[in-house]
C-alpha cells in the first residue's frame, strides 16, 4: 500500500527548493494528497482558479519532484472538490492504507464537498421548499415538525438542479453543529457496489472484506442516512429488500432518512411498491429549473466563491443560454474562464465567451457522440471497435483520447455515460483523457490543429 502523505511530503521537500517561497505558499502548500489512481497522485486544489494556475505553471515541476521520490507514481492530477466524487473508492482505499497523519486537522475528510453548503445555495421560487426542508432536517434530524413529517425527506427534480448540493449541505451542517450524530451519504451507485461486493464476499472468509453483515451494520448504525439518486435502484437484485429493512429499522428508531431522485417515487418504474410507499410517506419536495434572475445570482455566487472575474455581458449571456441545468451553467462559466486563460485573456469579454462556447451551441443542431467517434476514427484511420477496445497502441490511444475530449467538450453527457460509450471505462479515465488533450493543446500546435480539423469535419 502506498503511503501518499509520506510521498507527498518528500515531493514537497524537492519542490520547495525549485519554487519561490511565495509561489510555494500560495499554490503548492494548499494542495492535499487524496489518493492514487493509475500510478497518478490525485491532489485536491482549493479552487478552480488554483487548479488552472497549478496546471499551467507548476505541473511539470510537481511531476519531476514526484519522480525524484522513487515511488511508483509517475504523474499528478489536480482536481477540485466537485471531482472528488469520481474517486470515492480510491480515496477510501487511501484512507484505509494510510496511518493517521500527525496533523489530522489539516487532512480533509472528503465525505462532504466543502463548497456544497446552505450559504452557497441560491434560493428562489423553484427550490425554496426543498431548501427549507433540507435546512430544517439538518437542524432537527429525525424529529417531526408539527403535523408535518419530514421523514423521509424525498427531494426530486431534473439533473443539475442542486439535489446533491443539498444533501452535502445537510451533511456539512450536521458535521459542524451536531458532531455527535453519525451521518452517512451514499450515492445509489456506491450502495449497489457495496451490496454486490458484500454478497460476493459473504462466504470468502476474508477478514476485512465487506460482508453482508458488515454492509447492514454500516447502513443501519447511523443517525442520518442520505441516499442519492434512488432512481438507480435496480429491481430484483435483493438490494431493494435490504434497503426496505434498513429503512424500517432507521425510521422506527427515529433516525432521519433523506433520498433524492430525478423523478417522484410514483414515476420510478423499477421501485417495488412497498419501498415506493415508504419513500412517499414523508415530505416530497421538488427542485425545478431556475428563472433568469436566479441563474444570474448563481453565476455571481460562483464567481465570488472561486474568485473569478468576467464581464457583466458575459454573465447575462451565460444566464440566458443555459436555462435548464445549473451544472451546465457552471460548466459554461468554467469553460469561458479556461478558454480565456488559454488565449491569455484573464478577463473574458462577450466575444471570448462566444468563441469559447461555440461548440456548445452546436449541440443544438444535433451532433451526437457517434458522429464524433465516427469523425475521429476516419481522421486517425482507426476503426470504431479499436477505439472502444482496450488496445494501447499509440495511434489508437491518441484517437481515443481525442474522441473523449471532443465528446466532453461538445456534448453535455455525464462522465459515466461517456465511459460506457468507450467500452465501460470508468469516469476517472474519462477525466484523465480530457485533461491530457486539454494540456496537450497548450504545448503542441499539432494537437490544436487536429482538434480544429475534426471539428471542421463535424460541422461541414
Ligand atoms: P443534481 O444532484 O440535482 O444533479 P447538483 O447538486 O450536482 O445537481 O448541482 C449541480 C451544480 O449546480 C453543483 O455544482 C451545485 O453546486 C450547483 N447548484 C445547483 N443548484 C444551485 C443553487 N440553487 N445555487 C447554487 N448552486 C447550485
Ligand atoms: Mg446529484
Amino acid at each position: 500500500m502506498i503511503e501518499i502523505h509520506k510521498i507527498w511530503k518528500e515531493t514537497l521537500s524537492f519542490l520547495s527548493s525549485e519554487i519561490t517561497a511565495v509561489a510555494y505558499m500560495l499554490w503548492i502548500d494548499n494542495l492535499t494528497p487524496l489518493c492514487v489512481k493509475d500510478n497518478t497522485l490525485i491532489l485536491l486544489a482549493p479552487s478552480l482558479h488554483a487548479k488552472i494556475t497549478i496546471n499551467k505553471n507548476y505541473k511539470e515541476m510537481i511531476r519531476k519532484a514526484l519522480d525524484k521520490t522513487k515511488s511508483s507514481l509517475i504523474d499528478a492530477d489536480i482536481i477540485i472538490d466537485e471531482e472528488t466524487s469520481y474517486y470515492t473508492q480510491e480515496i477510501e482505499a487511501a484512507r484505509k492504507g494510510t496511518p493517521p497523519s500527525p496533523s489530522p486537522a489539516k487532512v480533509k475528510q472528503p465525505q462532504f464537498i466543502t463548497r456544497y453548503i446552505f450559504d452557497n445555495f441560491v434560493v428562489g421560487e423553484s427550490n425554496k421548499l426543498a431548501f427549507h426542508a433540507a435546512q430544517s432536517v439538518a437542524q432537527n434530524p429525525g424529529s417531526a415538525e408539527g403535523y408535518l413529517s419530514f421523514n423521509p425527506l424525498f427531494i426530486y427534480g431534473d439533473v443539475g438542479l442542486g439535489k446533491t448540493h443539498l444533501l452535502h449541505a445537510i451533511g456539512n451542517y450536521i458535521t459542524e453543529h451536531l458532531p455527535d450524530l453519525r451521518v452517512l451519504y451514499v450515492p445509489t451507485e456506491k450502495l449497489t457496489n457495496d451490496y454486490v461486493e458484500a454478497i460476493s464476499n459473504n462466504n470468502s472468509g476474508d477478514k476485512g472484506a465487506l460482508t453482508f453483515r458488515s454492509f447492514r451494520e454500516k447502513y443501519r448504525n447511523v443517525d442520518v442516512l442520505m441516499i442519492d439518486d434512488v432512481q438507480f435502484l435496480q429491481k430484483k437484485t435483493g438490494l431493494q429488500d435490504v434497503v426496505f429493512h434498513i429503512f424500517n429499522e432507521l425510521y422506527q428508531n427515529g433516525k432521519q432518512i433523506i433520498l433524492t431522485s430525478d423523478r417522484p417515487p410514483k414515476e420510478i418504474g423499477t421501485l417495488e411498491d412497498r419501498l415506493r410507499s415508504r419513500f412517499e410517506g414523508g415530505l416530497l419536495a421538488d427542485v425545478g429549473a431556475p428563472n433568469l434572475e436566479m441563474r444570474i445570482a448563481i453565476i455571481r455566487k460562483k464567481m465570488f466563491l472561486e474568485k473569478l472575474a468576467v464581464n457583466d455581458d458575459v454573465v447575462y449571456f451565460l444566464a440566458e443560454q443555459f436555462d435548464s441545468n445549473i451544472r451546465e451553467l457552471e460548466g459554461a462559466l468554467s469553460k469561458v474562464i479556461l478558454y480565456a486563460n488559454l488565449i491569455n485573456k484573464p478577463y473574458p469579454d462577450i466575444n471570448t465567451a462566444k468563441e469559447a462556447l461555440k461548440n456548445n451551441q452546436q449541440k443544438k443542431v444535433g451532433i451526437d457522440s457517434s458522429d464524433i467517434i465516427h469523425a475521429v476514427c476516419s481522421y486517425f484511420h482507426v476503426s470504431k471497435s479499436e477505439i472502444i477496445s482496450k488496445k494501447k497502441t499509440k495511434d489508437i490511444v491518441v484517437a481515443r483520447m481525442t474522441a473523449i475530449f471532443l465528446i466532453t467538450e461538445m456534448l453535455s453527457l455525464p462522465l459515466v455515460t461517456i465511459g460506457q460509450l468507450f467500452g465501460g471505462r470508468d469516469h476517472t479515465t474519462i477525466i484523465h483523457s480530457r485533461d491530457k488533450i486539454l494540456a496537450a493543446q497548450k504545448e503542441n500546435k499539432e494537437v490544436v490543429r487536429q482538434i480544429k480539423d475534426i471539428k471542421a469535419m463535424l460541422n461541414g
